[in-house]
């Protein structure tokens, strides 16, 4: 018998629940179309802006710049925890 459970209370979808509910969550950066004037910018500009680019992604590791573009994460719930997570997805921080 598997161990399937619940994410997030632990109990077993399989001795306990009828139905189990999948939650998806996909992370992806939106970018906004990008308005550059190529006339106005110098082409030193653009040359300092790409090694400043290029020494930034080189400190990060290939999955810290996955993750910062695309995630997906899989969750299993029971009934009771669906409920709960539908009525409050994703819950505002508390002001620091
Ligand atoms: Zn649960």
């Amino acid at each position: 018998m598997s161990d399937l459970a619940c994410d997030r209370c632990g109990r077993s979808l399989l001795v306990f629940e009828d139905v189990r509910y999948e939650v998806v969550i996909r992370v992806t950066a939106a970018y906004d179309p990008l308005e550059l004037d190529l006339d106005t910018i110098a082409k030193a500009d653009v040359s300092a802006e790409l090694e400043r680019l290029a020494r930034a992604v080189g400190k990060k590791t290939a999955q810290e710049l996955e993750d910062e573009v695309w995630k997906e994460l899989k969750f299993d719930l029971c009934g009771r925890c669906q409920r709960e997570y539908l009525k409050d997805p994703l819950p505002r921080r508390p002001d620091p």
